[in-house]
Formats: structure tokens, sequence, C-alpha cells
């Protein structure tokens, strides 16, 4: 068994018809947060560094699918706050758990 989604991170991808480009930033100036969503910039970006200490592939992988799901709240227009947070937390720990486990009997495709 192959898993193909384990600890990706694509390049880009699209939501609503609009690409949405994926940066890596060893960000100062923001450092409680390992990564945040942007719509007005179509990007998300993902530290790789966070309170002075390196962010392993794992924690990038379910950082991506948090930012995602913010992303997707955006775009339906749902408000972004403190309740919301937690939702997306939740949500999107488990969405990252099921694309981290995806099995395919496929081998796994190479460029
Ligand atoms: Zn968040």
């Amino acid at each position: 068994m192959n898993k193909p989604f384990k600890n990706i991170i694509p390049d880009k991808f699209c939501i609503g018809g609009v690409e949405v480009t994926i940066k890596f930033a060893d960000n100062e100036t923001n450092r409680n947060n390992y990564g945040v969503s942007n719509p007005f910039q179509t990007e998300i970006v993902i530290q790789n560094l966070a309170n002075n200490r390196t962010i392993s592939q794992a924690q990038k992988c379910q950082t991506f699918w948090h930012e995602v799901v913010h992303y997707i709240l955006d775009a339906m227009g749902e408000k972004q706050g403190e309740d919301n947070e937690r939702f997306v937390t939740c949500f999107s720990n488990f969405l990252n758990e099921v694309i981290q486990s995806c099995e395919t009997k496929e081998p796994k495709k190479e460029d």
C-alpha cells in the first residue's frame, strides 16, 4: 500500500476558480502562528520556523490543511473569529488525518 498524499504540500491549488500559491517563510514577526491564509494575496504562507524552532513536515502539513480550511471558509463568506478558530483547528486536524492516511494499491507515480 502507498500513501500518495503523505507529507505532501502542493505548490498551488485552486479554490473557486482562483489559483492559490503556497509559500514558505522563516517569519520573525508572527512567531506564534505556523501559517497564514491570505485570500487577498491568493496565497498561503507556511512557516519553516516558529518560536525559534524548526517546524516538522508533519506539522507543516497540518498547518497547510488548517490554512486551507480558513481559505475555504473565507470564500464561503464565513466569519473568522475566536469560535471559528476552534472549529478550523478541529475540522482541519480530522481532514489532515484522512489525507495523510489515504492508501492506494497503485504504485506511487513519479514525474
Ligand atoms: Zn487558524
